[in-house]
């Protein structure tokens, strides 16, 4: 990274240089293209109900702009905790999970503390901690993408972390951790906080919130942006045990959440029946995809999430995203991540645009 210096008419002495270890980090891109079907950044291709926003507007014209929105959000995380079965006192909202991330970094991370991750995993856990000065610790997972609990509890023990990520259902795989992978790694975290970011939580058998106890250090963190198809919003949170909201509450920075913000996320749970009419919706879709997916020369990942990883076996991964972007279609290229050389992943969209992705992707193979 290049500090550049002013043009003219500057004053002496040098320009200042950000922190040098930034250099290091590539920051969290995805490309973006104009192409008519957006299938790269796993979000819901239904917008919220109507009834929702209608309910927010009506809110809104109430809402006192002119004073600080209340500081703990309580109605929303009191809602969040009837969603859950928790009291409000066990949930942490924030602006979007990466933010939730970024505070538990904060809180359980920093200077001379380690987190680790199994990867491939989410790419924002390593540059999230990295930010926030917590040592990086990346371990491998096997050549199928599983993490068992024998070689997580042993990485745990080996490597000391005070954060331990864990994603599930895993992006970019599409794979759920199993039970006795949390739970060995909850047994070897011997005062490490155990994260499980279930992002996809929805989509997925089985989630970590039926681990969660006052008594273990495990947190859950979840988003809108995925299931409950709001990811313009940037709303997220985590459950887990009050003594980890509290210090959640030391390191975010007053009235972090907005008002307009903790009403709409407190009026989309009035909706959830909608929302979970689309995530079925969305898992036939996905096995609409993987069938046909089968059905050519690709190998494909099964998927417990609302996308789905796949590699082409007789070209490039990186030409085939590239003649998909020529035919208007736009899928992820996950080669940037280690050990995923010529993957690519694709969105569960709407089944017209899951047509046009597979019509496509039959002529780019054919
Ligand atoms: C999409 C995604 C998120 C969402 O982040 P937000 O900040 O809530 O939009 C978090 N974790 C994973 C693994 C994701 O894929």
């Amino acid at each position: 990274m290049s500090s550049r210096p002013p043009e003219v008419g500057a004053g002496a002495g040098a320009w200042p240089t950000p922190r040098p270890d930034l250099g290091l980090q590539e920051g969290y891109h995805s490309a973006q293209v104009p192409v008519a079907v957006r299938l790269n950044t796993n979000e819901s291709p239904y917008p919220p109900p109507r009834e929702w926003l209608e309910a927010l507007m009506a809110e809104a014209s109430d809402m006192s702009f002119n004073r600080y929105p209340d500081r703990s959000a309580r109605a929303l995380r009191l809602a969040l905790g009837e969603l859950h079965g928790v009291p409000m006192e066990s949930v942490f909202a924030a602006n979007g999970s990466n933010e939730v991330l970024q505070c538990l970094c904060l809180g359980y991370g920093g200077p001379g503390r380690r987190a680790l991750m199994f990867e491939p995993t989410y790419a924002l856990h390593a540059h999230i901690a990295h930010l926030t000065g917590t040592e990086v610790v990346r371990v491998r997972r096997d050549e199928g993408f599983r993490l068992g609990p024998r070689e997580a509890a042993e990485a745990v023990r080996r490597e000391s972390p005070s954060i331990v990520f864990l994603c599930s259902p895993n992006n970019p795989t599409g794979l759920s951790e199993s039970r006795a992978t949390v739970q060995a790694v909850l047994d070897a975290a011997e005062g490490a906080l155990v994260v499980v970011d279930e992002a996809y939580g929805q989509f997925a058998p089985w989630s970590a919130l039926e681990v969660l106890s006052d008594a273990l250090p495990l947190v859950v963190v979840r988003t809108y942006s995925k299931t409950w198809a709001m990811a313009g919003l940037r709303l997220g949170y985590m459950v887990g045990p009050p003594a980890v909201v509290q210090v959640m509450e030391r390191v975010a920075l007053p009235y972090h959440l907005d008002s307009l913000k903790q009403a709409a996320g407190r009026l989309a749970l009035r909706f959830s029946s909608q929302m979970e009419e689309h995530v079925a919706a969305i898992v036939a879709e996905r096995e609409r995809l993987v069938e046909a997916l089968r059905g050519m020369p690709v190998e494909v990942w099964p998927s417990d999430a609302n996308f789905v990883l796949w590699r082409p076996l007789a070209k490039p991964g990186a030409q085939v995203w590239q003649e998909l972007v020529e035919r208007s279609v736009l899928v992820r290229d996950m080669s940037t991540l280690p050990g995923m050389e010529g993957y690519l992943r694709t969105t569960v969209g709407a089944p017209g645009e899951n047509g046009t992705f597979l019509a496509a992707l039959a002529q780019v193979l054919a």
